[in-house]
């Protein structure tokens, strides 16, 4: 089969001249083929080339720019809990957000209301507990969501109670030039598993501006109503996805809002099918999880199977929510 590309360039190549420089200018930011399967829900995928962890948002807009200079292409990374990287890893950088610093906010804005606001790389359950303490709604559609508040904004994370775009108000995103700037409600298109931010009529291309922060609408509410609700929503995800295993959420898009992928799925009696580690979920059947070893290509295989299953049965071509990430065969 040809191979195809991921979101990594594959004709990059990090020459011994650049790895030296890189090493000067950030002693304490970077290191070189760092293993992707360290930094993943599914605890798969080969090496990235440079893995790079700035701390503050001026080392990152310098990281930026010395990447941009030298022709380094870079992917954004949160968590890792929504990404399937190849075998051969990713060609040029991956920046992790996690370690930004950053505090969250609250700043009231009449009665009732208040705007909370919170670092990207902040992680989401973090943000959903912070605003359950303070006794304000509007986050119960992400509870129990893995990943960074980044990750979140970003994929426009969600369940069948909604989406965090529902309360988002505004990002602030770091652009190629450099200038960090805020998009506020008017600017934000949230879509199914996706944003959209429009600045004047271009749109803004995320995957080369990191969203730096975000500002979440929340109302006040009644703490101990708010906390036992967030008990049932997150009791119901236990009983119903498979957690603490090694997965990355669901893997396929829902084809339409009464076609879930996982009922088309578990209506061919796939639950349980495997191809090698890789596994489709027992308990949820849209969810693969990588009961060991597993690799990409695995995976890849048993979503190629699955895709195909549905088809023939459905007619429905299912499309991945995963982010697949550097080359696959
Ligand atoms: C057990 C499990 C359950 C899950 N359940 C759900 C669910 O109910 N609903 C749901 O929507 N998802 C779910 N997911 C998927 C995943 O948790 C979400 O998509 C999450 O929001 C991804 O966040 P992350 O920080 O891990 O992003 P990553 O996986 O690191 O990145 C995902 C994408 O966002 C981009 N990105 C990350 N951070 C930024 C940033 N700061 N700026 C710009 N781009 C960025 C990356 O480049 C990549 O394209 C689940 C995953 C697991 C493992």
């Amino acid at each position: 089969m040809k191979p195809k590309k991921g979101r990594s360039d594959k004709k990059f190549q990090l020459s011994p001249d650049i790895r030296k420089r890189l090493t000067k200018r950030f002693p304490d930011t970077m290191v070189f083929d760092e293993p992707m399967s360290r930094h993943t829900s599914f605890r798969i995928g080969g090496p990235a080339d440079i893995w790079a962890a700035p701390k503050t948002v001026d080392d990152l807009k310098r990281l930026l720019a010395n990447f941009t200079g030298m022709e380094i292409p870079f992917m954004v990374i949160g968590k890792g809990t929504n990404l399937l990287v190849s075998e051969s890893g990713i060609r040029g950088a991956a920046v992790s957000l996690s370690r930004l610093s950053g505090v969250i906010e609250k700043r009231d804005i009449g009665p009732g209301l208040a705007i909370v606001a919170a670092p990207s790389g902040m992680r989401l359950a973090s943000l959903c507990s912070f605003a359950l303490s303070e006794g304000l709604a509007g986050m119960n559609q992400v509870l129990g969501v893995p990943g960074s508040v980044g990750g979140a904004v970003r994929m426009n994370a969600g369940t069948n109670l909604g989406d965090i775009g529902m309360a988002t108000d505004s990002v602030d995103v770091l652009l190629p030039g450099g200038d960090l700037k805020t998009f506020d409600r008017r600017s934000i298109r949230p879509g199914y598993r996706r944003l959209d931010i429009i600045d004047g009529d271009r749109p803004i291309r995320l995957d080369r501006s990191p969203v730096i922060r975000a500002r979440f609408r929340l109302a006040s509410g009644d703490r101990d109503a708010l906390r036992a609700l967030a008990r049932g929503i997150v009791l119901k995800r236990k009983a119903s996805q498979p957690l603490g295993v090694r997965s990355a959420g669901c893997i396929f898009r829902n084809p339409s809002s009464d076609q879930p992928a996982g009922r088309l799925i578990d209506q061919l009696g796939l639950k349980g099918k495997s191809f090698g580690d890789a596994q489709i979920s027992t308990v949820h059947a849209n969810f693969i999880v990588n009961r060991g070893d597993a690799s990409a290509s695995d995976i890849l295989k048993l979503i190629g199977m699955v895709k195909e299953a549905v088809y023939n049965a459905f007619g429905i071509t299912l499309e991945t929510e995963v982010q697949i990430v550097g080359e696959t065969s």
